[in-house]
C-alpha cells in the first residue's frame, strides 16, 4: 500500500468555503484539438467546488483509504522542518501543484527513497528536478492541458488590463477619484498593435486565437512551426527565436515550459531587443525572467508594463520587488486554479492514480518523465536537467509573514 503525501496551498483565509458564487460549472466535452477531458473511473467531488486547497484534498481521501492507502496532505512545504520535508522520506508519491510548488529537489530526492511518481495537479512539472526524476527512475506527470484555456483567457485579460492601464484607473475609482488624465496618461489602444507569443503550444495557441478578432498583428516563436493552415487562418508571422521576435512586439507573452534551455530567457542583455514601451505577459513561470532586470526596465522605461501570475520562488517573499515595482498587474499565482480548473485537474490527478495502482499505461499527454527519460509530452516540450535551484528561497515568505 503507498503512502501519497500531497502539497496544497492554504485554505481562504475566513475559512473552507461552504457556498459558491454560482450553482454549476458550463460542460465541455473536450479541448481544442479534440484530447479528452480526464476520464477517472470516478469521481467523489462536486465540480465547482474547491478542491485545490488542503481542505479540498483534491477529492482523494475517500478513493485513497478505501483502497488501504496512506494520504498525507499538508501547505507546509519550505524548509527542513516542514511537514513536507518529514513526511517525504517514505513517500511513495508526491503530489504538488504549481500554484504552490512542493520543490522536489536534487537533496529532496536524496531523501525521498521510497518515490516512485511526482505528480503535479497541474501544468508544469518544473518544480520538479527532472533531472534526478530521470536518473532515479521516477516518472513525472501532469495533467495536460487542465487549465491551459484558463491560463489563455488570463493572458489576454492582462494584456488588455497593461495596455489600456485598467489595475490603476481601478485604484483611482477605489479611493473616491475622478482623475481622468492621471488614469489615460499610461493608456493606449491594442488595436493595431504587434502581439508575440513565445510558444504556441495549448496555451500561446490559445491565446493568438483569442486575440485574433482584436484586429493586432499576430507573432510567435517555437521550436516547432504550426501547420501553415493556422499560420494563414490567424495571419500569423513566425520567427526562429525569441531574440528574433522581440524586437517587432509590442507586446510578448511567455508560454513556453521553464526548463534549463528556457531560464532567464529575458534578461539585461535580451530586454535591449525589446521595443521602448513593450508590455510583457508572463503566466509561464516566473523564472523565465531575470527577476532584478524586469524591475529595473520598469524604472527605466524599457517596458511600459509586466503582468503575470507566476514568480520565482512561490511563495515570493514579502520584499520581492514584482510586488511594487511600477506599472505591474501581479497576481498570486491563480490563472491556472480557478474553480472550473480545478474541477479538470482533481480529475485528472485521479485518472493518473487510478492507471499507476492499477498498472495501467498512464496516458502519454500527461507523462513529462518515465523509464529513466523524457517521456511523452514532456519528451516533445521539456529538455534534461534542473531548473529548481533558488528555491529554498521560498522559506523567507514563512518567516516573514
Ligand atoms: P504546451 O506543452 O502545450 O506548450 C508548450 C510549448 O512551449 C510547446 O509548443 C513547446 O514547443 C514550446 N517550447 C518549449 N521550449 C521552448 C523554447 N525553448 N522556445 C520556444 N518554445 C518552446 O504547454 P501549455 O501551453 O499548456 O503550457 C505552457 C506552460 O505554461 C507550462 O509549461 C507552464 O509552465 C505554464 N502554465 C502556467 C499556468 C498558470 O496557472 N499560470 C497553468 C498552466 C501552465 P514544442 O512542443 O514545439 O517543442
Amino acid at each position: 500500500m503507498a503512502k501519497v503525501l500531497c502539497v496544497l496551498y492554504d485554505d481562504p483565509i475566513d475559512g473552507y468555503p461552504t457556498t459558491y458564487a454560482r450553482d454549476n460549472l458550463p460542460k465541455i466535452d473536450h479541448y481544442p484539438g479534440g484530447q479528452t477531458l480526464p476520464t477517472p473511473k470516478a469521481i467523489d467531488f462536486t465540480p465547482g467546488t474547491m478542491l485545490g486547497s488542503v481542505s479540498g484534498e483534491l477529492g482523494l481521501r475517500k478513493y485513497l483509504e478505501s483502497n488501504g492507502h496512506t494520504l498525507v496532505v499538508t501547505s507546509d512545504k519550505d524548509g527542513p522542518d516542514s511537514v513536507f520535508e518529514k513526511e517525504l522520506v517514505d513517500a511513495d508519491i508526491v503530489i504538488s501543484q504549481p500554484f504552490w510548488p512542493a520543490y522536489l529537489t536534487p537533496e529532496r530526492f536524496a531523501k525521498a527513497k521510497n518515490l516512485k511518481l511526482a505528480l503535479t495537479a497541474g501544468i508544469g512539472s518544473d518544480h520538479v528536478d527532472l533531472q534526478s526524476a530521470i536518473d532515479r527512475g521516477v516518472t513525472v506527470a501532469e495533467v495536460t492541458y487542465c487549465n491551459s484555456i484558463s491560463v489563455a483567457e488570463h493572458v489576454v485579460m492582462m494584456i488588455l488590463g497593461l495596455v489600456r492601464n485598467y489595475l490603476p484607473a481601478h485604484d483611482w475609482a477605489r479611493k473616491g477619484g475622478w482623475n481622468i488624465a492621471d488614469c489615460v496618461k499610461h493608456s493606449y489602444d491594442l488595436e493595431a498593435m504587434s502581439v508575440g507569443t513565445v510558444a504556441a503550444g495549448r496555451i500561446g495557441l490559445a491565446v493568438l486565437r483569442r486575440l485574433a478578432p482584436f484586429d493586432v498583428k499576430l507573432h510567435y516563436t517555437d521550436r516547432h512551426r504550426l501547420p501553415e493552415s493556422v499560420e494563414k487562418e490567424l495571419n500569423l508571422t513566425w520567427h526562429a527565436s525569441p531574440t528574433d521576435m522581440y524586437p517587432h512586439c509590442d507586446v510578448v507573452t511567455l508560454n513556453c515550459p521553464l526548463h534549463p534551455e528556457t531560464e532567464h530567457m529575458v534578461n539585461e542583455e535580451t530586454l535591449k531587443l525589446f521595443k521602448r514601451g513593450a508590455y510583457i505577459v508572463n503566466t509561464a513561470r516566473g523564472k523565465l525572467c531575470d527577476r532584478d532586470a524586469i524591475a529595473r526596465a520598469l524604472e527605466n522605461g524599457t517596458l511600459a508594463g509586466y503582468a503575470g501570475d507566476v514568480w520565482f520562488p512561490q511563495p515570493a517573499p514579502a520584499d520581492h520587488p514584482w510586488r511594487t515595482m511600477a506599472w505591474n498587474g501581479m497576481t498570486p499565482h491563480m490563472s491556472g486554479t480557478s474553480l472550473t480548473a480545478q474541477t479538470r485537474y482533481a480529475a485528472g490527478t485521479r485518472e493518473i492514480l487510478e492507471c499507476f495502482f492499477e498498472g495501467r499505461p498512464i496516458r502519454d499527454e500527461y507523462l513529462i518523465v518515465q523509464g529513466g527519460n523524457l517521456a511523452g509530452v514532456g519528451a516533445h516540450s521539456y529538455s534534461k536537467g534542473n531548473a529548481t535551484g533558488g528555491s529554498e528561497e521560498a522559506g523567507k515568505f514563512k518567516k516573514a509573514g
